[in-house]
């Protein structure tokens, strides 16, 4: 029997690539979505991947959509913690909304997700959690004090949850991509993008690929002492240890 990985907001951009690598690699793979209905179907019957809707910053949707996947595949034994929103702004201007909306989105649904699953993997003596932060927690971003906040706040969470299941099997790890071609990046104005390319020594944006096949990786019995890391997949645009 093949083992089950979740992947939240796993029908669509980096989570997309994540989704179908770890299926290639031979994970029975459960992508979660939050409102894009027709992306989610469209993948499913494209791939053949499970897909599962729910919000992933409301704690008792995690607890029952959790129970739902374990029902229908089996335990969980990788989560990758993807799903993610961006509500930019300067802070001067921020609202509360704005900041909410991220924190709880970004930030919250680390509890929210790995929660309901961290007691298994124990029990089980095995587990892998995969955190997908950004540069932009890494490093600070000018108009994004909230997603700077939560994505920094998903590297502490990776460090300390790491220390505290290492001696249980479970690895936990964040990946920290820099700009990835996906519908996130292309909501952007086009003369932001390009100023930010010509920041980038690869001198282009990431392929969401590139993220799933290090997510492959940390998912991997090859992976096992690789804990608390905090990776960085940026064409080398911020160099951060
Ligand atoms: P997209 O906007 O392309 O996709 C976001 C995914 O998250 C969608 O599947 C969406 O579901 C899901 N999602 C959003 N809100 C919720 C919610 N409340 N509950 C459940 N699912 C939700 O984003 P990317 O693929 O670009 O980004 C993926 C992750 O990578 C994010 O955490 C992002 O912050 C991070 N990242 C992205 C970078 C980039 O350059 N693209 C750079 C660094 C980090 P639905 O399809 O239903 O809307």
């Amino acid at each position: 029997m093949s083992s089950v990985a979740v992947v939240t907001g796993g029908t669509r951009g980096i989570g997309e690539a994540i989704s179908r690598a770890l299926k290639d690699a031979g994970y029975t793979v459960a992508a979660t979505y939050h409102g894009n209905v027709e992306k989610a179907e469209a993948f499913k019957a494209e791939t053949g991947i499970h897909v599962y809707k729910w919000d992933v910053s409301h704690p008792e949707e995690c607890v029952e959509g959790i129970a739902r996947v374990e029902a229908d595949l089996g335990p969980v034994d990788v989560l990758v913690n993807n799903a993610g929103i961006t509500r930019d702004g300067m802070f001067h201007k921020m609202t509360w909304e704005q900041w909410r909306e991220v924190l709880s989105t970004n930030l919250d649904s680390m509890f929210a997700m790995t929660r309901p699953v961290i007691e298994g993997m124990r029990e089980r003596g095995h587990g892998r959690v995969i955190n997908i932060s950004s540069i932009n927690g890494q490093k600070g971003q000018m108009g994004q004090a909230n997603y700077s906040a939560a994505k920094a706040g998903v590297i502490g969470f990776t460090k300390a949850l790491a220390q505290e299941n290492a001696r249980k099997g479970i690895t936990v790890n964040a990946i920290c991509p820099g700009y990835i071609n996906t519908d996130m990046v292309a909501a952007m104005p086009e003369k932001v993008l390009e100023s930010i390319i010509s920041t980038i020594p690869a001198g282009r944006l990431g392929h969401p690929e590139e993220i799933g096949g290090l997510s492959v990786y940390l998912a991997s019995d090859a992976a096992a002492f690789m804990t608390g890391a905090v990776l960085t997949i940026n064409g080398a645009q911020y160099i951060a240890n």
